[in-house]
C-alpha cells in the first residue's frame, strides 16, 4: 500500500489520516524534510492558509516540498491546503508563500462573510459520473474558489446555481486537477465519504 504523507504543521491532519488508512494507504504525517523520502504523494489539509506558510518556514518544509511538488510528487490540497498548491493567491496577506504547483488563481475566503460556511451537493467529474453514483456532499468552511485556471487544469466541481445565496457564487470553480496534483475548496475529510481520496489514492497509484 502506498506511503502516503499528510502535512502536519497545521490544520485537520487527523481527519485525513483516518481517511487514508480507512481506504488502506499508509498514511505518514510529515513535519520535517527527511519524512518526505519515499512517500508516493502527500495531502495538504485544511487550516488556515498563511499560518501554514508561516510555519513551514519555521519547519523549513517550504523549500523540500516546493521541490519534491516540482519534480512530480502527487499532491491532494483541501482548502487551505488549495490555496497552499496555487500558483496565485487574491487577498492574501503579502508575505504568505504559495507552493506554485497548480496553475490556478485562488481567491481566499471568497464566499463572503454572509455565507462564509455551508453545504451543497456537487458533481464531481470522475466520481458522481459513474453509474449509479451519490452527489458528493461538499462542506465549504471559510473556503476560497478558484478564480482563473489555466489551459492544463482540468475542473472537476463548480458551485451548482442557488447553492449559497449570494449569486456571485453559481458557476464558480472548487475542485481542479493538474496532472497529479488534485485540489477542492470543500472538505471532503469531514463527511465520512471517502470517494475524494480515493480519487487521490487511485491518481497516485498510477502515477
Ligand atoms: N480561510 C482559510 C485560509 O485562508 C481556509 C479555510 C479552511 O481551510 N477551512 O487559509
Amino acid at each position: 500500500s502506498p506511503t502516503i504523507g499528510v502535512l502536519a504543521v497545521q490544520g485537520d491532519v487527523r481527519e485525513h489520516v483516518a481517511a487514508l488508512t480507512a481506504l488502506g494507504a499508509t498514511p505518514r504525517p510529515v513535519r520535517r524534510a527527511e519524512e518526505l523520502d519515499g512517500l508516493a504523494g502527500i495531502i495538504i489539509p485544511g487550516g488556515e492558509s498563511t499560518t501554514m506558510s508561516r510555519l513551514l518556514g519555521v519547519f523549513e518544509l517550504f523549500d523540500p516540498l516546493r521541490d519534491a511538488l516540482a519534480q512530480g510528487l502527487p499532491a491532494y490540497g483541501s482548502c487551505a491546503g488549495m490555496i497552499m498548491l496555487a500558483s496565485r493567491i487574491l487577498d492574501t496577506r503579502s508575505d504568505a508563500r504559495h507552493l506554485d504547483a497548480l496553475d490556478i488563481t485562488v481567491r481566499r475566503n471568497a464566499f463572503g462573510r454572509q455565507t462564509d460556511s455551508f453545504e451543497t451537493d456537487l458533481d464531481f467529474a470522475g466520481i458522481t459520473d459513474r453509474p449509479g453514483a451519490a452527489p458528493l456532499r461538499g462542506v465549504f468552511i471559510r473556503a476560497p474558489w478558484v478564480e482563473t485556471a489555466g489551459p492544463g487544469v482540468t475542473v472537476l466541481a463548480t458551485v451548482p446555481p442557488g447553492a449559497t445565496p449570494d449569486t456571485r457564487a453559481d458557476g464558480r470553480i472548487v475542485a481542479v486537477a493538474q496532472g497529479p496534483v488534485v485540489a477542492t475548496s470543500f472538505h471532503p475529510e469531514v463527511t465520512g465519504d471517502l470517494r475524494v481520496h480515493e480519487y487521490f489514492v487511485d491518481l497516485v497509484r498510477r502515477s
